[in-house]
């Protein structure tokens, strides 16, 4: 087992995920976002589709036993365990645009986009090819009568997290979350660890 590696706050990380490898993302604060994009090393334009995912689980809150799959259909990852259970598939990473459009600030933090750009460049991912991520513990009800989005603070607590399985081999681009609404307007790091079984 792999030691638990840090991504401090309001940063972002790139690595390789085998298939059959396990990723585990802790939530080690409590109330941390962790945003989560994924492509197929051997082939980058397939990446992990929101659109697919939620199409074929039916649903827009994914938890165990749900299949992630790619933009061509293919089941990318697993999650086989999680003790949150509420997470989101809908919004894009944070971004400086982001948050001058939403919250009108002048001189905004680059957010996650930014950070999984830097992150992502060292396997030739480009800004637009950065789609929907996985927004591991990120809480965004949804009214089912009006369509409203709001955006709540984690129910994650301290040393809560989620255990994903891979079904083909990875390349996986993850943050710590800048976007203070999606983290009850404090910044802290996530873990996460990667073990063969
Ligand atoms: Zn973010």
């Amino acid at each position: 087992m792999q030691k638990l590696n840090i991504i401090p706050p309001r940063s972002g990380v790139a690595f390789i995920l085998k298939k059959g490898e396990r990723l585990k993302v802790v939530d080690i604060e409590g109330e941390q976002v962790s945003d989560l994009i994924c492509y197929n090393l051997h082939d980058k334009a397939e990446y992990l589709s929101s659109g697919r995912t939620v199409d074929y689980a039916e649903t827009i809150y994914l938890t165990t036993g749900n299949h992630f799959y790619s933009n061509r259909s293919n089941i990318m990852f697993d999650i086989i365990e999680d003790t949150v259970g509420k997470h989101d598939f809908l919004l894009t990473p944070c971004s400086a645009e982001m948050f001058r459009i939403t919250y009108g600030e002048t001189e905004p933090h680059r957010g996650c986009f930014g950070n999984l750009c830097e992150a992502l460049e060292e396997f030739g991912i480009t800004p637009d090819n950065i789609p929907t991520c996985f927004n591991i513990f990120m809480n965004v009800p949804v009214d089912g009568e009006t369509g409203k989005v709001s955006v709540l603070p984690p129910m994650s607590k301290s040393g809560d997290f989620i255990l994903l399985k891979a079904r083909m081999d990875l390349i996986i681009g993850m943050t710590a979350c800048s976007a203070g609404m999606s983290n009850n307007y404090s910044f802290k790091p996530i873990g996460y660890q990667i073990s063969q079984d």
